[in-house]
């Protein structure tokens, strides 16, 4: 406070690190559940996709950007959610502690806010938290690659786990069973053995659990009324391709 601000201890302030955001650059953070193998088995999610648990991150996402205005774009998957902010942005003077840390708080509390509107019957039995990191990213085209390659993680983990429990709980074969038919396998192979053993074709499978989850600000007209306003809003859909970028290009064009 003011008072303090002029005392002899006042000098410690200048150990403090400099951290400000290189300018021009696009500013990802990336949070991560801890340890949420562990977290996921003691609240019972549903596996290879616990869908409440996928709709919280999103809930609490939702919570990010509605408070922090200069993050245009977020995508999550799994246990972990990535926020882009506006390559102009000056929230914070830009310093990369006090972004990150801001949103990890705002996305863990409101975490543990939202349970039990998402786990009804499920009591929260220890505090969850998450990790974050912040990169920089000089160009358009090294924050599409940064998001493409995420998604296609999402691709990748997804279709293993989607065939892993497919063979475990509908074909009844152990976790040791299942890691082996699968190990080795490429893509083609793992729809071929979900189809077959399963009946199951992947394609079918909600978009959510495919794609992952793009959070974007849209300007909706009010039902009744002439105003509009800016809503965040959910899509499951390719982010890797052109028509994502094309259909919303106020994100890359500011
Ligand atoms: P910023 O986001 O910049 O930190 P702020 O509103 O949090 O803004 P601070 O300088 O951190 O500003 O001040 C914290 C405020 O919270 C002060 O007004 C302080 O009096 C109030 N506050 C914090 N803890 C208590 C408490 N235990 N009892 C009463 N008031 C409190
Ligand atoms: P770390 O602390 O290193 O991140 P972790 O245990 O969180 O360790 P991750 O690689 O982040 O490891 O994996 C997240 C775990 O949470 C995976 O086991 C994943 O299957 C599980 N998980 C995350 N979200 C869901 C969900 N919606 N439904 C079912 N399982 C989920
Ligand atoms: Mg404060
Ligand atoms: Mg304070
Ligand atoms: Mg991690
Ligand atoms: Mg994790
Ligand atoms: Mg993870």
């Amino acid at each position: 406070s003011k008072v303090m601000a002029k005392s002899k201890y006042e000098y410690v302030r200048t150990f403090e690190m400099e951290d400000k955001c290189l300018q021009n650059c696009w500013i990802v953070v990336r949070l991560d559940g801890r340890s949420f193998h562990r977290f996921t088995s003691s609240h019972k999610f549903e596996k290879p996709n616990d869908k409440r648990a996928l709709e919280l991150m999103n809930r609490s996402a939702v919570a990010v950007m509605e408070e922090l205005q200069d993050v245009s774009l977020a995508y999550g998957q799994s246990d972990e959610y990535s926020f882009v902010l506006r390559k102009d942005t000056n929230m914070y003077n830009r310093r990369q502690s006090k972004i990150m840390s801001a949103i990890n708080s705002i996305f863990s509390a409101s975490y543990v806010h939202y349970w039990s509107s998402y786990f009804k019957n499920i009591k929260l039995l220890y505090p969850p938290s998450f990790d974050a990191r912040t990169v920089l990213y000089p160009s358009d085209q090294n924050l599409r690659d940064y998001l493409s390659w995420r998604q296609a993680d999402t691709h990748i983990n997804n279709l293993y786990n989607t065939a892993f429990w497919g063979l475990v709980l509908m074909k009844g074969l152990s976790n040791n069973e299942a890691e082996k038919i699968l190990c080795g396998t490429v893509s083609s192979e793992k729809n071929e053995i979900l189809f077959k053993e399963c009946g199951t074709n992947y394609n079918n499978e909600l978009p959510i659990y495919r794609k992952g989850t793009v959070l974007v600000r849209k300007l909706i007209r009010i039902p009744s009324s002439k105003s509009k306003k800016h809503v965040v809003c959910p899509l499951h859909v390719d982010i890797i391709g052109d028509d994502f970028w094309k259909e919303h290009d106020e994100i890359l064009n500011l």
